[in-house]
């Protein structure tokens, strides 16, 4: 079968690890547990910063927050390894900029992500994710994002929330746990 993963907040910690960061950068302790309570992806209101603060500070913290020390969810790698190791195709279809493509590439290769060059997307915008998920014909997609989960609400992929406080009112089935996987493969 082929699998459609996003990658950011949907693979890997991303805006929890920018949320540390902007802790850290901004000389600011505000609790974890605040994190779950914000019903946006975006972060910087509890930091007291404006969107266009919040953006400036995203921007120049991209580098970092992509390539320092981002964490894995639990279970993430293991269960791309196994679907590869199984026969599956594994496909990456992300938001970053395309400026961002080949480090991006060359992360997902240095963590073990099983990867192959023409089963990579880029730089997509939220409303052409459909597009490449349609044209691959991908049995499954999972992502994060509810202007992209809105998109996906009619089409013959079987699609997933990856369980976030900023996506709950979707109606869309979805994951809390990368193991979960296991038993949704299983229905
Ligand atoms: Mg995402």
């Amino acid at each position: 079968m082929k699998f459609g993963f996003d990658i950011d907040d949907t693979l890997i910690d991303l805006r929890g690890y920018a949320f540390q960061l902007y802790n850290q950068k901004l000389n600011q302790n505000v609790s974890l547990d605040v994190l779950q309570t914000i019903n946006t992806l975006e972060i910087h209101k509890v930091f007291g910063l404006t969107g266009e603060e919040g953006g400036k500070l995203w921007n120049s913290l991209a580098d970092e927050i992509y390539y320092s020390g981002c964490p894995i969810f639990e279970g993430a790698l293991d269960m791309l390894q196994e679907l590869d190791r199984e026969g599956h195709e594994i496909f990456y279809i992300t938001a970053r900029k395309k400026e961002h493509s080949e480090r991006t590439k060359q992360w997902l290769i240095k963590h073990g992500f099983p990867f192959r060059e023409d089963h990579f997307y880029c730089g997509m915008k939220d409303q052409e994710k459909i597009e490449i998920i349609l044209d691959l014909q991908l049995d499954y997609y999972f992502d994060d994002k509810p202007a992209v989960l809105e998109t996906l609400l009619e089409i013959p992929t079987k699609v997933y929330a990856k369980d976030n406080p900023y996506n709950q009112k979707l109606k869309v089935p979805r994951l809390k746990d990368w193991s979960e996987l296991k038993d949704i493969l299983a229905q």
